[in-house]
């Protein structure tokens, strides 16, 4: 049998599942709160075209309205200033949005911690038990955090210091740009840490990883349903033309043992 036509029957079988690791979109998903005087991006909203209505009497659609980096998404290159003579969303080849997943678990240590930081002792670690992470791998970040997702006080988790909310620190984000990945995702509502405006530089999960044509991912939910090693991921953004990101849709291949 070809390699697709095993994956097909191992499918059709259920010996592989397929898992969706995509927040809902909706307009109370909640959306990045920048403090004045940054902008800051709007929510998805619904606008009827038609529904059933003298508009469109047999088909109902609607425009959508919503910001690149809203919900699950993926951030490209050149997001970032680091980044901004690199890949658009567009341009990102589909090999480098399909690949294998590592995920580290650290959801006890956020749970302790809502600013624990991810060390490059951290990845080592994981590394010692699991191997390498492979050429070409997206490096999960699990922390629980999705179970907030449904309060976007909660997800977001600010006071009047700011968001706390975990991440890479400075020298973990280095490590990971150096890393042989193709990108790094994560539950929370952007791949930094809540603190990491004051880090230096600031946001470093931003700056190198996209600074070195590696791309982040968001909002990512299920990632407890996944092994450590041994699924494959698909991201799934729009090829929005030019486009900074885009939310996304992202799958993972998980084999039943
Ligand atoms: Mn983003």
């Amino acid at each position: 049998m070809s390699t697709l036509a095993t994956l097909q029957a191992a499918l059709a079988a259920g010996d592989v599942e397929v898992i969706d690791l995509t927040a809902p979109l909706s307009p109370s998903t909640p959306v990045l709160q920048l403090p004045a005087p940054f902008a800051n991006t709007i929510a998805l909203s619904l606008e009827a075209v038609s529904d059933f209505d003298e508009a469109g009497p047999a088909w109902s659609w609607n425009n959508i309205h919503t910001g690149e980096h809203t919900g699950t998404h993926l951030d490209a290159p050149v997001h970032w200033a680091t980044g901004r003579a690199g890949r658009s969303v567009e341009q990102i080849p589909p090999s480098r949005l399909l690949g294998p997943v590592a995920v580290i678990d650290k959801s006890a240590e956020a749970e302790a911690d809502p600013d624990f930081l991810l060390e490059p002792e951290h990845l080592q670690a994981w590394e010692g038990e699991h191997g390498p992470l492979p050429a070409g791998s997206w490096l999960l970040l699990r922390t629980g955090w999705s179970a907030r997702a449904g309060s976007q006080e909660s997800f977001l988790n600010a006071d009047e210091q700011g968001p706390h909310t975990p991440g890479p620190s400075v020298r973990a984000a280095t490590w990971l740009a150096n890393s042989p990945i193709s990108g790094f995702g994560v539950e929370t509502v952007g791949i930094d840490a809540g603190a990491a405006g004051g880090f230096e530089p600031a946001f470093p999960a931003h700056h190198f990883l996209l600074g070195a044509d590696k791309y982040g991912l968001t909002q990512l939910q299920n990632l407890h349903r996944l092994p450590a090693t041994g699924a494959v991921l698909i991201v799934s953004p729009l090829p929005i033309v030019g486009g900074t990101g885009s939310p996304a849709r992202v799958y993972a291949l998980v084999e039943r043992s």
